[in-house]
């Protein structure tokens, strides 16, 4: 009988073991989770922080009871791991005792990470990674009258938190170091009109302008930005940088980069060893480098694949490109591709109001778009794009046309969008 470890019981480590067990029902598979929660979706802790969904809304699997028993598994909750031996393929959690495996699934995620920052003591600051970060966000809003917060970083996760306290009345300031919003999915055009919607609705923007030292007050900070300014918080809300959590591992056992470097079948550089989600790097398929995808979808698709390949079935994930879909504010934001890609631009509607859709065309087709105000279309231009990249010869079926043009897309953009500039 097969004897499989997985570490990380979050959306890899869950499709890694449901997957394991499709493939081999009689093998025994133990989980170490570090927590004693059933596996949560991090997208949904923010709505749970706003009081738009109950504490159960956040575990899409259900209860830990009731997967146990569906999947057959024998889960060590509670216990952080402290080390793997991928050559002896041991497990030791942190208060020494270990377990051998066949084969082993990292699927540990990443951890929030944030420079220290002068004058603000860490523990007074929040962060929005993992659910103890929101339930702890969560009852010091219920318990704490705070007129002021300063949150830091413009990308999807603070502004969801920027969204929840503006819609508590908390006169909210957004801070990036870069220029604009969502700096590493938007176009300028798109970047600058949600600037504007969001200053609209009463938020404060501090782009290109990173914190760089706190003065404590009574009851908060005085916040000095790099520009000179001072922004008055009596909340911290810092959503700038994650790192994978790889630290179970040995470097001179499994090959890591910013992390743990995984082939087609999820298999890292040591044999038995497998690793995937936000932990993991894979494919992105614009760059063709290898790189932290950080998504939901991406965790599940490795987490699946690893769980086949572990139980003897094949499997395999070519990769996945960057993407970002945000609903926030009462406006979609999705953008597609890398941003950076130059080429030739088209548009269509008026970016104020409505579908707008803004494309990028380089020399081989397609290489970016940017939607807002329409989720509708995404699955179709996601799928589209996907294709591209696999066939730079690959055009948009009659059905998917179809879609875009119910949705308000012109034919004659459609056709710029394949590419098409005659006439
Ligand atoms: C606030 C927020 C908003 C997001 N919004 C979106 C979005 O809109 N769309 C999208 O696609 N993605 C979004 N994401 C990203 C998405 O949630 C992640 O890509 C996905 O959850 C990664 O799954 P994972 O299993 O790799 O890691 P995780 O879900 O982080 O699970 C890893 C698990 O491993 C455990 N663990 C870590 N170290 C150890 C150890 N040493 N021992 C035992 N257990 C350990 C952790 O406690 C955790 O439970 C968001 C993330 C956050 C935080």
């Amino acid at each position: 009988m097969a004897n499989y470890g997985i570490i990380g019981f979050g959306c890899a480590g869950y499709y890694g073991a449901k997957t394991i067990r499709e493939n081999d029902p009689d093998g025994k598979i133990t989980v170490f989770s570090e927590h004693e929660y059933s596996p949560y979706n991090p997208m949904l802790t923010t709505y749970y922080v706003a009081g738009k969904i109950p504490f159960e809304g956040m575990f899409p699997f259900g209860d830990m009871a009731k997967i146990k028993e569906e999947l057959n598994l024998e889960v060590i909750t509670g216990k952080k791991v402290a080390k793997v031996d991928a050559a002896a393929k041991t497990v030791t959690v942190e208060d020494g005792e270990s377990f051998t495996f066949d084969k082993i699934l990292v699927a540990t995620g990443a951890s929030a990470f944030a420079p220290q920052f002068e004058g603000l003591d860490p523990a007074d600051a929040f962060y929005m990674r993992t659910l103890d970060d929101a339930i702890r966000l969560r009852n010091a809003l219920d318990t704490t009258e705070y007129t002021t917060a300063l949150v830091v970083g413009a990308s999807m996760v603070g502004i969801k938190v920027v969204e929840l306290l503006n819609n508590k009345g908390i006169k909210t300031t957004l801070a990036d170091m870069a220029p604009k919003m969502f700096p590493l999915a938007a176009y300028d055009s798109v970047s600058d009109e949600i600037s504007r919607r969001i200053t609209q609705k009463g938020v404060c923007l501090a782009l290109g302008s990173a914190l760089t030292s706190c003065e404590k007050r009574e009851n908060g900070y005085i916040c000095h930005m790099s520009d000179g300014s001072t922004v008055d918080a009596d909340l911290i809300v810092l959503c700038i940088g994650t790192r994978t959590n790889v630290s179970i591992l040995d470097k001179d056992q499994v090959k890591i980069n910013r992390g743990v470097i995984v082939d087609e079948n999820m298999q890292t550089s040591a044999e038995g060893i497998y690793a995937a989600g936000d932990v993991s790097e894979g494919a992105e398929l614009q760059s063709k480098d290898s790189m932290i995808i950080g998504l939901w979808a991406n965790a599940a698709h490795q987490g699946t694949t690893a769980g086949a390949n572990m139980a003897g079935a094949t499997a395999s994930f070519d990769g996945n490109f960057l993407h970002n879909i945000t609903h926030f504010m009462d406006m979609d934001f999705i953008g597609f591709g890398d941003n950076r890609l130059t080429g030739q631009v088209v548009k269509s509607g008026d970016i104020t109001k409505g579908l707008y859709v803004e494309a990028v065309i380089g020399e081989d087709g397609l290489v970016g778009v940017n939607i807002l105000d329409n989720y509708r279309i995404s699955g179709t231009v996601k799928n589209y794009l996907y294709r591209i990249m696999e066939n730079k010869t690959a055009r948009l079926s009659p059905i998917q046309k179809g879609i875009l043009i119910k949705e308000g897309l012109r034919p004659s953009f459609i056709e710029k969008m394949e590419g098409k500039f005659n006439g």
